[in-house]
């Protein structure tokens, strides 16, 4: 039997349960089968008794003898099993509401039993509903193992037999088909480097480990593999890319020239000056850059676009930047405007809600080559937008656009132009390592001088007015205030409620003339936002209670007091975003999150971290430990990330030695034909073969 063969082929499976493994589980060959890895493991040798079992554990292990076999017919459809369990310490019930016949006969006084499942309460006694029961082995006879492997399957699977159990059963009889060959897939001398598992070991081990060693070998073994192989085929991707033909921006000239030495208002960071050194670099290479920028809020991404955007236009070239919102992409365009002035650089516009005539008279003017820097939202994506010569895209925020957006831009020019992605939210090291190994990356990691850190207070209802008086005193300093709310779906009134409620209780405690409120959600016509968002931004109003549109780029330096409302309800990167709209001034700053006075324990600690630290890659990273990477924002980064067993936190060592192993691989041996590198080239092909048929199926 080879693991190519179909699952139906395998000894206690047949065609109905093919059928239903592969559609339930995606288990269409025996190899899939082996791939269908435990997700735990419960400890046999780990045998608690009932006088000490805590009630709560979700699986525990008991040794004893069952009595009292009894069948109860319940209603005319529906018997349960009863039966007592002793193990010399107390008792317990044990009920059964399937497979009665069948346990009739095989439970018998006479035997001792290991009984595994979940203990529960029920009437006030000790229960235990449709646990897993096997005859007791001594361990020196060679019997039980002491891990058993636990298995995700479906309802629809245990109806036919295939619970945890009956999967494990499978694989035990796939491992020991005589002649079954396991085939290894990477090279001996990186097994030997990083003194890994041979593939048929660790499949073994994985399943049926003997040890807890061996288990932790196994894991090893298997969660490099899985990280190595998304390694290779991330990069092989990038040098392929490499490969290709981009722009060559060949000269600096005299706009960016001009703009450095007279136009810019300040000292550029070191760090500004490096990402832009890095992104010169790649411009005047030939190759197309594909670079990911980040940089935490206020960190200055700005300011390296624009720099970067006049590199391009000095050397005949259209540039675009692209916004997720409207109002950043008015405010960019109105910051653009207003540094470039006098400088001969025609800068434009292009959003949804511009007027039809306006948006062809962009258009023309764009195709015609008199737009030197396009400022746009989604609305540049489309197929209508044609620029003369398009050779530079800017993306701000890129958590908000896909990855078929950004391709949609590639094909805006005959050569596809250079692409820069910047985002504020950090991206975790470890995640960035194992997803965007195929972009490059420039980190501004050093914030313009004269910023604070933000204070960030923890605050319920019971001290809303002590927040009212700080805030009348921050204003009475001649500063501003955000007041936030939460909008996770705006459609859901409820939300609209909340903010208005709001608004209502903060117009009455700051009442007119002495105190201007604006006020902005999603709901209002998109001019009369960016009319509220001017006057806030000129200090005409001195709070501005909103709902999360300010949440990226907003930049009002004066603004020193962030409140967010019904903070528990944010993620903590959305927190942080927000936070970082204040502290750009030169004044102490404070963010203040409103909660209820109860939290579960995952808002507490998203709370507890927002007010231990303001490093956004530390949040970052407690993120993803609280949500898990399959919950992080943006399709692109939680599809992608496909990985059964690794755990790009907690295994960061691992993702890491991947990374640096194919990189010094593909340097060498950039095709994979070294002779010891055939077992890797095969496995792609394989792979690679496996995709395409399931393309046809
Ligand atoms: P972000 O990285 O969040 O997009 P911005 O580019 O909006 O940050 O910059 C935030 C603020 O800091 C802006 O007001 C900008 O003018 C200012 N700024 C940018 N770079 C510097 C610098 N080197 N020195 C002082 N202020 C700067
Ligand atoms: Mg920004």
């Amino acid at each position: 039997m080879a693991l190519t063969d179909d699952i139906s082929y395998l000894k206690g499976v047949g065609p109905q349960r093919a059928q239903l493994l592969g559609r339930e589980l995606g288990i269409f060959t025996c190899a899939d089968l082996l791939e269908h890895f435990p997700f735990r493991y419960v400890d046999r040798s780990h045998i608690v008794t009932l006088a000490t079992m805590d009630i709560n554990e979700p699986y525990v292990v008991l040794k004893g003898v069952v009595r009292n076999v009894n069948v109860v017919q319940s209603s005319k459809f529906s018997q349960r099993l009863t039966a007592l369990f002793f193990d010399g310490t107390g008792e317990m019930e044990l009920v059964w509401f399937q497979g009665i016949r069948w346990l009739e006969t095989y439970l018998k006084p006479s035997v001792e039993y290991l009984i595994m499942g979940k203990p529960t309460l029920f009437d006030n006694t000790v229960q235990m509903v449709h646990p897993d029961i096997e005859p007791f082995v001594a361990d020196d006879a060679g019997g039980n193992h002491s891990f058993v492997p636990v298995y995700s399957t479906t309802e629809k699977l245990k109806a036919k037999g295939l619970n945890s159990k009956g999967i494990s059963r499978l694989v035990d009889t796939l491992l020991n088909q005589p002649g079954l060959v396991v085939p290894e897939t990477i090279p001996p001398y990186i097994l030997q480097k990083y003194k890994l598992m041979p593939r048929p070991y660790a499949m073994r081990g994985i399943h049926f480990p003997s040890s807890s060693q061996e288990m932790q070998q196994a894991m090893l073994r298997l969660k490099f593999e899985e990280l190595f192989f998304m390694q290779l085929q991330h990069q092989q991707s990038r040098i392929n890319r490499m490969r290709g033909t981009g722009l060559k921006f060949s000269l600096v000239g005299e706009r960016f020239n001009r703009f450095y030495n007279e136009k810019i208002p300040f000292e550029m960071t070191g760090a500004q000056k490096r990402v832009i050194r890095e992104v010169w670099t790649d411009m005047r290479s030939g190759r197309q850059m594909n670079r990911l920028l980040q940089g935490d809020v206020g960190s200055g991404k700005t300011m390296v676009a624009l720099m970067t955007m006049l590199l391009a236009i000095d050397n005949g070239y259209q540039a675009c930047l692209m916004a997720p919102t409207e109002i950043l992409a008015q405010q960019h365009y109105a910051n653009f405007c207003r540094m470039l002035d006098g400088m001969d650089i025609s800068v434009e516009l292009l959003v949804g809600s511009m007027k039809v005539s306006e948006k062809k008279k962009v258009k023309r003017r764009l195709k015609d080559g008199e737009i030197d820097i396009l400022v746009g939202t989604h609305a540049l994506i489309e197929d209508t937008v044609v620029f003369s010569n398009l050779g530079y895209v800017v993306i701000d925020e890129q958590h908000r656009f896909g990855v078929e957006q950004r391709a949609r831009l590639w094909a805006k020019n005959s050569v596809p132009p250079h692409i820069l992605v910047m985002t504020a939210t950090p991206i975790p090291r470890t995640l960035a390592m194992t997803l965007y190994s195929d972009l490059d990356c420039s980190v501004i990691d050093e914030m313009p001088p004269g910023r604070q850190p933000v204070n960030t207070i923890h605050a319920t209802d019971a001290q809303r007015l002590r927040l009212f008086g700080f805030m009348k005193r921050q204003i009475a300093e001649g500063r501003q205030v955000y007041v936030v709310y939460p909008l996770i779906n705006e459609s859901e009134g409820l939300d609209l409620k909340d903010l208005m409620d709001g608004y209502d209780s903060i117009s009455r405690s700051f009442p007119m003339p002495d105190y201007q409120i604006s006020i902005v959600h999603g709901k209002m016509q998109p001019d009369a936002k960016a009319y509220e968002m001017e006057r806030f931004k000129k200090g005409e109003t001195h709070i501005m209670v909103s709902t999360t549109v300010i949440e990226v780029g907003v930049d009002v330096p004066n603004a020193t007091v962030m409140v967010i409302e019904n903070a528990e309800r944010f993620g903590l990167s959305q927190l942080h975003q927000l936070r970082g709209r204040v502290g750009r001034g030169g004044g102490a700053s404070y963010c203040v999150l409103m909660t209820k006075d109860k939290l579960t324990p995952s808002a507490k600690q998203r709370i507890d971290t927002m007010c231990s630290t303001t490093d956004g890659f530390q949040i970052a990273e407690a993120d993803l430990r609280l949500r898990g990477p399959g919950d992080i924002e943006g399709r692109e980064q939680s599809g992608m990330l496909n990985l059964r067993l690794a755990d790009i936190v907690d295994d960061e060592p691992i993702v890491r030695a991947a990374r640096d192993e194919v990189r010094s691989i593909l340097e060498a041996d950039p095709e994979l034909r070294h002779p010891d590198n055939q077992l890797l080239r095969r496995h792609i092909d394989s792979q690679q073969a496996k995709l395409s048929l399931a393309k046809i199926s």
